[in-house]
């Protein structure tokens, strides 16, 4: 799994940073998680191809991390071979749909579905589990828990070989099937493969205050990518506006144990001072990023 951010400030674009958008790579599909105005602009400066989105995954609808949307659904509609579309949201997310998409006589050339998610559904996107919990924000605001594809275990070719076993396709067949059969006997496959090795888990936040959901999304996680709006001496305006400082990201971090932090949505009170942000974020939990637009981040392998 890779991700691109796409925006990473918070209520308005700035020079710095654009609103919230970022891009999952699943290898042969791409998702989005929110999509700010302009993300589609953003979008042309990487390597992403709209084509290419099979899921849309929106937090909330705010307008920082929803008014991209429809002109990124019609701009993919001029596109040849552009796949069907799933986008998951919370409830409200279809009827706002429809009407702008009605209103401005936009039609899609391609299949779109509108699933509005509740707290605690689950949802097999792609092979890929995820879970949706609801946070706490000033409107009603999720994120997802995404468990990647278990990839089958290693061959134990030491064991094979013993059997007197040459390569060959049955090799395969052993991996693939829960028992096998060379020169008339049966063996279980299972003795001659190693556990399977569990898909990596990324942890995806929209807008809130530290909560109980939140820690039950992000245990555990491979990687978590949390909100930090502000520092840590802004915490009353953290709190009046239903957003979280760089110490409750990192506090969640340390408490769920989880492998990475990446950090976003950052106020544009901070242009100018991000070493400062940095050090905050990184003093407390040394394995996290601060995100700026375009970073890259590869999950596991
Ligand atoms: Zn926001
Ligand atoms: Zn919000």
């Amino acid at each position: 799994m890779k991700l691109q951010f796409l925006g990473t400030g918070s209520g308005m674009p700035s020079k710095q940073r654009n609103v919230s958008g970022l891009a999952l790579d699943l290898s042969n599909v791409t998702w989005l998680i929110d999509c700010g105005e302009g993300t589609q602009h953003q979008m042309l400066y990487t390597k992403i191809k709209p084509r290419k989105v099979t899921a849309v995954w929106v937090t909330h609808l705010h307008g920082d991390h929803v008014f991209g949307l429809p002109g990124f659904l019609s701009t993919r509609s001029a596109l040849d071979g552009a796949s069907p579309l799933t986008v998951y949201g919370p409830k409200g997310l279809k009827k706002w749909l429809e009407v702008t998409l009605r209103v401005t006589g936009s039609h899609l050339g391609y299949e779109l579905t509108v699933i509005e998610y509740s707290d605690g559904d689950t949802f097999i996107q792609d092979d890929h589990l995820v879970t949706v919990r609801k946070l706490e924000h000033r409107f009603p605001s999720f994120g997802f828990r995404i468990d990647g594809q278990k990839k089958p275990g290693m061959l134990r070719v030491d064991l094979v070989k013993e059997l007197g076993i040459p390569s060959g396709p049955i090799y395969r067949t052993i991996k693939e099937s829960d028992q096998f059969e060379f020169e008339g006997k049966w063996y279980d496959s299972k003795e001659y493969v190693t556990e399977p090795i569990p898909g990596k888990i990324v942890a995806i936040l929209g807008d809130t205050i530290p909560c109980e959901n939140a820690q039950k999304l992000a245990d555990g996680a491979d990687l978590l990518v949390h909100e930090a709006t502000f520092m840590e001496a802004e915490q009353a305006l953290a709190r009046k506006y239903g957003h979280s400082t760089t110490r409750e990201a990192t506090a969640l971090a340390n408490a769920c144990a989880v492998g990475k932090l990446i950090v976003t949505h950052i106020s544009a009170r901070y242009v100018g001072r991000e070493e400062e942000f940095v050090q905050e974020v990184v003093s407390d939990f040394p394995s996290s990023l601060v995100a700026t637009d375009f970073l890259e981040y590869t999950v596991g392998d």
